[in-house]
């Protein structure tokens, strides 16, 4: 194939540019701020999760405290009761004797019902600490998601535009360059990931193959407007004044 030195100079900014588009391609999908970004979604998620969980854990020991205070009443209005009985005097000795067994069962019962009740209380002091270490993380969270995503979007929307910008420039070049030699260009690149290169101090631009002393010498006595390959990649070999030959 043949093409006019010049054109294959031009031709190298092709690889330049898709170097570029590549690199933006795997930004897109690797970045570091997408990352950061997804994973402080997640601890949203997750936080939001433990805020319901102990919002849900607070309101069991509510109703448990309830049903406690229940409890403990029900049994002080009974000691009242017994203790109203024992005061009129109208009871038998008989039911006297009773009366103050049971007084003194009930005691027993409200002291433990009282203790009981203490305990759901102490839960419930532990559960609201946890309540605003919950709310506190959540807040965390989301700040530090806004914060991520707004990263993550400014470097996105650059990525964006520095793409189209690419995109554009590529398009020209390929415009202006005849289509047998893009056709070869996109052939390589297919194959080997790298279409074309600077031969550059006798090295290859695109595989970095240093080529020996024979091959330079077969490649000096080719005429300027042939194409070059390199044997190793099959890259375009463009010569210029760099390429040491
Ligand atoms: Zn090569």
């Amino acid at each position: 194939m043949k093409a006019d030195p010049q054109v294959q100079e031009d031709l190298l900014e092709l690889p330049l540019v898709d170097r570029k588009l590549a690199q933006l391609t795997k930004e897109s999908a690797t970045s570091e701020l997408k990352g950061n970004a997804t994973a402080a979604r997640a601890a949203v998620v997750a936080a939001e999760e433990s805020l319901v969980e102990t919002r849900t854990r607070i309101k069991d020991l509510e109703r448990e405290v309830a049903r406690a205070e229940n409890d403990v009443e029900t049994v002080r209005s009974r000691i009242a009761r017994d203790q109203q009985t024992l005061d009129s005097g109208a009871a038998t000795p008989k039911q006297l004797t009773d009366i103050q067994h049971e007084l003194e069962s009930l005691g027993r019962r409200q002291g433990e019902l009282e203790d009981v009740e203490l305990e759901i209380m102490e839960r419930m002091e532990e559960a609201a600490k946890g309540l605003a270490t919950a709310e506190g993380l959540l807040a965390e969270s989301r700040a530090r998601a806004e914060e991520t995503a707004a990263e993550w979007d400014r470097r996105a929307d650059e990525i964006a535009s520095e793409t189209v910008a690419l995109e554009g420039r590529r398009a020209d070049l390929v415009a202006a360059l005849p289509a047998d030699l893009v056709a070869l260009y996109e052939k390589v690149r297919d194959r080997s990931g790298v279409g074309a290169g600077l031969l550059r101090h006798g090295r290859c631009g695109a595989c970095q193959l240093q080529l020996s002393a024979s091959d330079l010498s077969r490649i000096r006595e080719v005429a300027a407007d042939e194409v070059v390959r390199c044997e190793e990649c099959g890259a375009i070999m463009v010569r210029t004044e760099e390429s040491g030959l």
